[in-house]
């Protein structure tokens, strides 16, 4: 066993799969809250925003940081729901706890990075909280284990994988390929980790989230990560490949849970 793991503790439906959804990017505090409230109404329990945004070119929206974190204190006092956000570095990670931001997943550009993973350890010293872990953006398991060894190293013992596709040239249907042999080997080498799908981001269009939710529910996926919007086509970022909370609903609704395997309680 390469990782000393805990059960996560995070609210799971019994007939639903454990889903965290929320729009990519925490845009306006209207935008939060609307899709929050639209989200909670639909019984989804665990919201997801950006705050800080690793963009692939300059000059594009690179998310309000600190500034929203109170937008996602809003969603949890009004809604419930727990908010999770992502971090890069030992910054965005204190602020995210000085604000009581409840999950904190690192983006594949950052799991790529055996420098930005080592710092964000050393932050996370001493603190219990759940720490999801993205696949880097390439092809590489030894590497993704790694980022998450370094989490764990630090004492944070509720952790998840959450597979979003590798980049690649081709980007005929996916804008990232799922080459579900990756996760499908992490899970072997690391049974008791949680495994998350991220359809959203391995598709980039909304039309390939349902059939690859359900895919990865087929392959014992224990939860989802899934954008959605109030108003997705207007969204700042990934607009293509967000839904509404409505759609959500019935994209989920949809879903054949066939296995057992669910380690998330
Ligand atoms: C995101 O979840 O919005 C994001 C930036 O994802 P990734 O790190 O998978 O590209
Ligand atoms: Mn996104």
């Amino acid at each position: 066993m390469e990782l000393e793991l805990e059960p996560l503790r995070l609210p799971s439906d019994t007939e639903r799969p454990f889903v965290i959804a929320g729009p990519c990017s925490a845009e306006t505090e209207e935008q939060v809250m609307e899709t929050a409230r639209l989200l909670a109404m639909k019984g989804c329990r665990m919201f997801r925003a950006g705050v800080w945004k690793p963009r692939t070119k300059p000059g594009g929206f690179e998310g309000n940081g600190e500034k929203a974190l109170p937008w996602l204190v809003r969603v949890k006092q009004e809604t419930g729901m727990l908010v999770a956000t992502e971090v890069a570095t030992p910054e965005h990670i204190e602020l995210a706890l000085k604000y009581g931001i409840d999950i904190l997943w690192v983006g594949a550009r950052t799991s790529a990075n055996p420098f930005a993973m080592q710092a964000m350890a050393d932050a996370l010293k001493g603190v219990d909280i759940p720490v999801f872990v993205k696949n880097p953006v390439n092809p590489d398991l030894e590497l993704w284990i790694g980022a998450m060894e370094r989490i764990n190293q630090a004492g944070i013992k509720r952790m998840a994988a959450v597979h979003r596709g590798f980049s690649s040239y081709d980007k005929k249907i996916y804008r990232n390929l799922p080459m579900w042999q990756i996760p499908i080997e992490l899970h072997r080498r690391i049974p008791e980790l949680p495994m998350i799908c991220d359809p959203s981001h391995i598709g980039g269009r909304r039309e390939l989230i349902a059939p690859l939710c359900q895919q990865a529910l087929d392959l014992g996926f224990d939860g989802l990560l899934i954008e959605s919007h109030c108003d997705p086509d207007k969204a700042w970022s990934d607009a293509k490949q967000q839904v509404t909370p409505d759609v959500l609903d019935y994209i989920l609704s949809l879903l054949v849970v066939r296995s057992e395997t669910n380690t998330t309680e």
